[in-house]
């Protein structure tokens, strides 16, 4: 009898969409994908799909027990640390074995003008020293940071609208990417934006603003990522992950 795996992807990217895709036709695994139904109408991967939080690292626990999930693919959001510490806690309580698949954070290039910095309040920190009108595409979250900043003016986009406290003087665009460079440019233009706030989510659906601030001589803050939880085994690659995920250790 051929071993199957079951196999739980934590999703909601573009990632583990290809990788429940890559799956789909594997008859040594059974695939089902989660999402946590933050966005009204999702992009659905092939297989089995469920929708909300498990309850913390001891619901996620409970869970992997009671669906006898035998692996788990953490493909989430590169910013999404809340769920990947809970996947790390409930994998080591439940001994099941997680991979998590991360896209690679950006690189710059000659030309860029980047000041790495660890928090959304230490960005803000910056920002008196370095422009007066700020492009912000943090996400709608945590935007208290900048609430303090009174004589900046910040252009926010995000896909949902702002939660709690926001910048004084914004203008809101919502919007969602992929983002092309031509769009970018003119965005940057039209608002006379000279400075960008971003966190370093890699990819290249929202890496065209980038190559737009290097060509306007535009500084960049870039808030890195959070870390992944020691002892948990990292890949960059959707083939990677599917590699794993027929034959988990
Ligand atoms: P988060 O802060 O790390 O997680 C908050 C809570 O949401 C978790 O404790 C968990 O609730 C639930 N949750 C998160 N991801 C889940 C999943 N895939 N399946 C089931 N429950 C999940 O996460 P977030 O930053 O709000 O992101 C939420 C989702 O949006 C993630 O799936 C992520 O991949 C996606 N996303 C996030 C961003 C971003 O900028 N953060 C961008 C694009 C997509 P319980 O504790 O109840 O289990």
């Amino acid at each position: 009898m051929p071993v199957l795996t079951r196999l739980l992807i934590l999703g909601g990217t573009g990632e583990a969409r290809r990788l429940a895709t890559a799956l789909a036709g594997e008859p040594g695994c059974r695939v089902v994908s989660s999402l946590a139904g933050r966005v009204r109408v999702p992009v659905l991967p092939p297989g089995d799909v469920r929708i909300g939080g498990f309850g913390g690292a001891d619901g996620l626990a409970r869970w992997l027990r009671d669906k006898v999930i035998d692996a788990v693919v953490d493909a989430t959001h590169p910013f999404a640390a809340r769920m990947t510490a809970n996947a790390a806690t409930a994998c080591a309580a439940a001994g099941v074995p997680l991979l998590v698949l991360r896209r690679p954070g950006w690189t710059a290039v000659p030309g860029d003008d980047w000041r790495r910095v660890g928090s959304l309040p230490a960005a803000a920190a910056l920002l008196p020293s370095l422009g007066r009108r700020v492009f912000v595409t943090t996400g709608r979250r945590d935007l208290a940071a900048f609430a303090g900043l009174a004589d900046l003016w910040f252009l926010v986009r995000s896909v949902d609208p702002p939660e709690g406290l926001v910048p004084q003087r914004m203008q809101l665009l919502l919007d969602r990417g992929p983002f092309a460079l031509d769009g970018e440019r003119a965005l940057l233009r039209e608002h006379r934006v000279d400075v960008l706030v971003t966190r370093d989510s890699g990819g290249t659906m929202t890496a065209a603003k980038l190559t737009a601030a290097r060509e306007g001589a535009i500084p960049v803050v870039m808030v890195e990522r959070p870390t992944v939880p020691p002892r948990v085994a990292v890949v960059t690659t959707v083939d990677e992950a599917a590699r794993w995920a027929v034959r988990p250790p």
